[in-house]
């Protein structure tokens, strides 16, 4: 084969050409089948063939593909807006949502519209931004500034706007041995609260978090309690909480929002993934009815717009999705198969040497990979052992998710799983026995 012209994450190794997706399979040139365990990184929800959301994309095709946002809604934008308006968390309020097409420029916009509250609130000196450390929000400079992952920001260090990062909740590394988990939560947010003001609160903006950690860490949930002390912080200090929930939204964690299971709402929340499920380019900003009515009161306008926002194919394919969820009662087997996840991985890791800790929530789960259990001490980043496993599982026919631990050795290596949410049982025990054999391969067993 001639050398691809496509600008591949990795220009030194061929990649198979993925031909076509089956259920939860996907097929390559040389009819090789993979199990899909993770989506991509916790995309594909549906699998890679639902006949459902095919439908509704082509019907939309036939309809109407694009029309300017300058001019025009769509149909399609307004059933998806209004079906994630109606099932945002309880205090959201009368939201609104715009569309565009990807988790970074869903943080950018969520980023800048945090910013317009602040203008037309009367509050032009709020501007800062506090996030957490570890944290993914994204690739554009702004998202990535923002996001704590000392790897992807360190090569554009001097483009990167300022923000201030606190650590996240990572009871593995961070809970101290005799804390409660509330004590553990409250330490933790409380850290937000003191750098509010060291920095000074008049010019703090808002408070950046993943309901719980994707891509970083992998898959940590935020001890009980957290999330609750995070908003009355923002509320007492006037700071806008933005959820990042492009990873853990649309149902990955059994409930549409993850924050739903922290019994707060957010000022803007993101969402990306489990949106368009993968058969469309889609991510959303929910803005809160309290962001909503600044605006309305002030400009009446968003200072913000992308030629393909509202895009009417994007959001017919997602408003399907979500439709299928919905039908199909996709967020009780993503609790099911959620929970048969969760202990086949105790039972297949539980004891294992280096398997040090065993995290998730819903079908969104991670294992971080130790060198010595004992001490916690992870493997050195060079090593490469969460990529290894992954070429091991996939060599297995088993896609998976790995991330290389920080440099620092703040966090290990670690493979994320996020299977679809049709998953059946036979594929969650495959699943497992798959990503023991690779861990064996790499690691000895
Ligand atoms: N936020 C989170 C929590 C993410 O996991 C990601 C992607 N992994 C992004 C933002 C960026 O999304 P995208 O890659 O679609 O730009």
């Amino acid at each position: 084969m001639a050398e691809s012209s496509v600008f591949h994450r990795d220009l030194h190794s061929s990649l198979p050409v993925a031909v076509a997706g089956e259920g939860n399979y996907l097929i390559d040139g040389a009819g090789r089948r993979y199990l899909d365990a993770c989506g991509g990184a916790a995309v594909s929800c549906l699998g890679h063939d639902h006949p459902k959301v095919r439908e509704a994309i082509k019907a939309q095709v036939d309809r109407l593909a694009f029309a300017h946002t300058g001019s025009f809604t769509n149909q399609p934008a307004e059933d998806l807006a209004a079906h994630l308006v109606a099932r945002a968390p309880e205090g959201t309020g009368a939201g609104r949502v715009m569309f565009i097409g990807s988790g970074s420029e869903a943080m950018e916009a969520a980023l800048k519209l945090a910013r317009q509250y602040c203008v037309e609130n009367g509050e032009p000196e709020r501007s800062r931004i506090i996030a957490r450390k570890p944290s993914y929000h994204g690739n554009t400079l702004g998202a990535l500034a923002t996001g704590g992952h000392e790897g992807r920001r360190a090569p554009f260090a001097p483009l990167l706007i300022d923000v201030s990062h606190i650590d996240a909740p990572y009871p593995y590394r961070l809970k101290h041995k005799d804390e409660s988990e509330e004590g553990f939560a409250r330490r933790m947010a409380d850290l937000l609260e003191a750098e509010i003001l060291r920095l000074d609160p008049a010019t703090v903006m808002a408070f950046v978090a993943e309901p719980v950690v994707g891509a970083s860490l992998g898959t940590q949930p935020a001890p009980k309690g957290y999330f609750k002390r995070v908003r009355e912080i923002c509320d007492q200090y006037g700071v806008l909480f933005i959820a990042d929930e492009v990873m853990s939204g649309m149902g990955r964690t059994g409930t549409t929002y993850a924050l739903e299971q922290e019994g707060i709402a957010a000022d803007l929340t993101t969402m990306a993934k489990g949106l368009g499920a993968g058969y469309q380019p889609i991510a959303a900003v929910l803005a809160s009815g309290k962001v909503v009515d600044v605006i309305k009161a002030g400009s009446g306008r968003l200072w913000n717009g992308h030629t393909y926002m509202s895009h009417a194919i994007a959001t017919a394919g997602a408003l399907a999705v979500q439709h299928v969820i919905d039908e199909e009662n996709l967020l009780s087997n993503v609790v099911a198969r959620g929970k048969q996840l969760a202990s086949t991985l105790e039972a297949a890791f539980g004891q294992h040497p280096h398997a040090g800790d065993i995290r998730g929530r819903g079908l969104f789960w991670t294992i971080e990979l130790v060198a010595d259990r004992g001490t916690k001490a992870p493997f050195d980043v060079a090593e490469g052992i969460a990529a290894k496993i992954g070429a091991a599982a996939r060599a297995r026919n088993v896609m998976t998710y790995p991330s290389q631990g920080c440099a620092d050795g703040t966090h290990g290596d670690h493979v994320l799983l996020a299977p679809s949410y049709t998953s059946i049982p036979e594929e969650i025990d495959l699943i497992v026995e798959t990503l023991a054999a690779a861990v064996d391969d790499v690691l000895g067993g």
